[in-house]
């Protein structure tokens, strides 16, 4: 393990590389669309074999890193399980198919699972019940259809899932590396995220439920249009907050650190000033999209409308749950939100 200004590993790994973050802990980047550019795929090393922790997307540049990884660092090793943290398709998205090639298991949480399989059959379900919820927040219908198309291609990097699935539940103990981990489930960024907590060598890995420099997305799904995410993703904060600030954090994304209760206290911290803008904002009754506009005025077009929207939402419901804001349903069946 290298130290170095940038935290406890200076140097990320290139594509097709492992780099050592502890005694048996591997780290490998793999491509994935988008932003982010590299989801963190983490390799625990035992003896009955390794443990993979994260595939990245189904893409053609995601398979060659595996490709690359597979004929190189880990040529010849077995493999034991694939750990998938969460069930967005940048983690399980090549699940399916690197289960099949290494003729492993995949494990994750039940509702992790479902909501891959319920994301899968989205690609041949209809979209009523979608559009009646983008229009409930105020978008127009060809903004709404905008939306669904943008969501469709995140949903076509992870439609080779693997064919069933070994459920790991809150508290559980595994052994990875050589050492045991416990494992705690959260809801917020995904339903039932997979977190593992190495107590006695003070390591995280975290998925994306905490990560550096960015704040993971918590947003609002159609399928759920009251739920409060944020409500969710704040108990797990208050988890992390709670975990010894020298511990070793292996996140989703981005650079390994230490720190997890500071990065949860940052992060629940920009959730709080967002709340706090919303409130400002709402001095007479407005849509979700109202809102989205007013709080994210760069991020008006496309997937980041989309997600935009989304993120708003789970801010107004969670204000709503918690009285700071009233919602309620016109004639027009928009719902619009006022100061409680
Ligand atoms: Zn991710």
């Amino acid at each position: 393990m290298s130290a170095g200004a940038g935290g406890p590993c200076a140097t990320a790994p290139g594509p097709g590389e492992l780099v050592a973050v502890a005694p048996g802990i591997h780290w490998t980047q793999i491509p994935i669309p988008g932003m982010l550019r590299t989801v963190n795929a983490w390799l625990f090393e035992d003896d009955d074999g390794w443990t993979v922790l994260d595939c990245g997307s189904d893409t053609p540049a995601g398979r060659a890193a595996w490709d690359a990884l597979l004929a190189g660092p880990l040529g010849g090793e077995r493999f034991a399980r694939i750990i998938v943290s969460h069930a967005h398709h940048d983690h399980i998205g090549l699940a399916g198919p690197l289960a099949r090639r290494l003729g492993v298991a995949v494990w994750t949480s039940g509702a992790e699972w479902q909501a891959a399989l319920r994301r899968r059959q989205e690609s041949t379900a209809g979209h009523d019940g979608v559009l009646a919820y983008y229009r409930s927040l105020g978008c127009t219908e060809a903004d709404a259809r905008g939306y669904i198309e943008t969501r469709a291609t995140g949903t076509r990097n992870m439609t080779d899932l693997p064919e069933d699935c070994i459920l790991l539940g809150e508290g559980e103990e595994i052994r990875l590396a050589g050492r045991p981990w416990r494992v705690m489930t959260g809801g917020g960024h995904s339903p039932e995220h997979v977190v593992l907590h190495c107590m006695a060598d003070g390591i995280l890995v975290t998925g994306d439920q905490l990560l550096p420099r960015i704040t993971p997305f918590i947003g609002v799904d159609p399928s759920d249009p009251f739920a409060d995410p944020l409500g969710s993703y704040f108990a797990a904060l208050d988890r992390f907050a709670a975990i010894d600030d020298g511990t070793l954090v292996l996140p989703g994304h981005g650079m390994p650190f230490e720190g997890p209760a500071s990065r949860a206290a940052e992060t629940r911290l920009h959730h709080e000033r967002r709340l706090a803008a919303i409130e400002a904002e709402i001095s007479r009754p407005r849509t979700g999209y109202d809102v989205a506009r007013v709080l994210f005025p760069r991020a008006m077009g496309g997937a980041h409308e989309r997600l935009a929207i989304s993120e708003t939402v789970a801010h107004l419901n969670h204000a709503v749950v918690t009285g700071r804001l009233t919602r309620e349903t016109g004639a027009d069946g928009v719902h619009r939100y006022a100061t409680a």
